[in-house]
């Protein structure tokens, strides 16, 4: 079963949509070669710091980015964005520190107790960094 396909030796496919439910909510090959990329080159790292990590969205069709609130053009649409926290609340800072100094963040938005970061492996990070952007 495709849910249970391993993107990273942490984190598997199944923690970047809800399937059970938005049951069409599936990426094609390249957003999931795009969720792989975030995996491998910031979360895992991410994760050497503050474990263990809780995905919350990953991948969204339009429908689900529609569903959820988020923007037009978000990166999620692509399998390019995660919204995760650790699961030890007092580690947040830790996780927001260490994401918002590394090479590969593209854009990272924190607010509310969870973190939305954002990777594109086709473009040079912008290092958009927002805090207190969620309220
Ligand atoms: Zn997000």
């Amino acid at each position: 079963m495709m849910n249970d396909v391993r993107l990273s030796r942490h984190f598997t496919l199944a923690e970047f949509y809800n399937l059970q439910k938005y049951p069409a909510n599936v990426p094609t090959t390249q957003q999931v070669a795009n969720l792989t990329y975030g995996c491998l080159m910031l979360l895992e790292p991410a994760r050497q710091e503050v474990a263990p990590i809780i995905v919350n969205s990953g991948f969204r069709n339009s429908r689900v980015n529609a569903l959820v609130g988020g923007v037009k053009n978000s990166q999620h649409l692509l399998g390019q964005a995660a919204d995760i926290r650790p699961k030890d609340p007092a580690q947040f800072q830790r996780l927001v520190s260490f994401l918002k100094t590394h090479a590969l963040t593209d854009q990272l938005l924190t607010g509310n107790g969870w973190l939305h970061i954002s990777w594109n492996p086709c473009a040079l990070p912008r290092h958009f960094v927002r805090i207190g952007y969620y309220k």
